[in-house]
C-alpha cells in the first residue's frame, strides 16, 4: 500500500478510495477556516517515493479543490484532469460565503460545478474552528455563519444552479441533510 503522512481528509464517498499523496502539507495554507495543516510544513515528495506508490497500487488521484486559487483556475485544473482521463472528485463548502453570501456562493458554485462537470462531488458544511483567523473574524463581528436553514437553502440552489452529470454526495458529518444524487436533478 501506499505510505501516507498524517492524517488522512477525504469525503466519506472516498472512504474506499486509493489515496496517493503526492504533497504532504498544504502549498496554500492561508485558508482562514481550515486548520487541517497549519503544524506541517509543505513539501513536494520525492520521484522515487511517487514511483514506488504508483508501483504499489493502480494510479487513482483525488483533486481536493479549496480557495487560494480563482473559480477560472479550479476551471482549468479540473478539466485538465478530466482531459487526461483521470476520474475527478471535487469538494465544495457550504456556508463559506457566511449568511451574506450564501446565495450567491450557491449560484457560483452551482455554475462553477456546470463548468468543469466533475464526476463527484462532495459536499461539507463549514465549521468555525477556534484557532482560525475565521474564527477571530467571526468573533469581531466580520463573518456570520448562515443558519441551518439557510445552508440548506444553499445547497438547494447550488443543487438547481447546476447542469453536473456526476453524482453528488452530501453525506459528511457536518451535512445537515444527507443526500446522494445521480445529477442532473430529474
Ligand atoms: S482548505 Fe485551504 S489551507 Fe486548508 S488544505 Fe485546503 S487549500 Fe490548504
Amino acid at each position: 500500500m501506499p505510505e501516507y503522512d498524517g492524517l488522512i481528509i477525504r469525503p466519506p464517498s472516498e472512504s474506499d478510495s486509493l489515496i496517493l499523496q503526492y504533497t504532504i502539507g498544504c502549498s496554500h495554507n492561508q485558508c482562514i477556516f481550515c486548520p487541517a495543516y497549519k503544524q506541517k510544513q509543505f513539501r513536494v515528495r520525492s520521484l522515487s517515493e511517487m514511483e514506488q506508490d504508483v508501483l504499489d497500487c493502480i494510479p487513482a488521484l483525488r483533486v481536493w479543490m479549496q480557495k487560494g486559487v480563482t473559480a477560472a483556475d479550479m476551471a482549468a485544473a479540473g478539466l485538465r484532469v478530466k482531459a487526461a482521463g483521470i476520474k475527478l472528485s471535487v469538494t465544495v463548502l457550504l456556508g463559506i460565503g457566511g449568511s451574506a453570501r450564501s446565495r450567491e456562493h450557491a449560484r457560483a458554485t452551482g455554475r462553477l460545478l456546470t463548468k468543469i462537470d466533475p464526476d463527484y462531488v462532495g459536499a461539507l458544511t463549514t465549521m468555525v474552528v477556534p484557532g482560525t483567523l475565521l474564527h477571530r473574524i467571526e468573533q469581531a463581528g466580520n463573518f456570520r455563519m448562515a443558519s441551518p436553514f439557510k445552508i440548506l437553502a444553499e445547497l438547494g440552489e447550488m443543487l438547481e444552479q447546476t447542469e453536473m452529470r456526476g453524482l453528488f454526495f452530501s453525506n459528511h458529518a457536518s451535512n445537515y441533510l444527507p443526500l446522494r444524487i445521480r445529477m442532473p436533478l430529474q
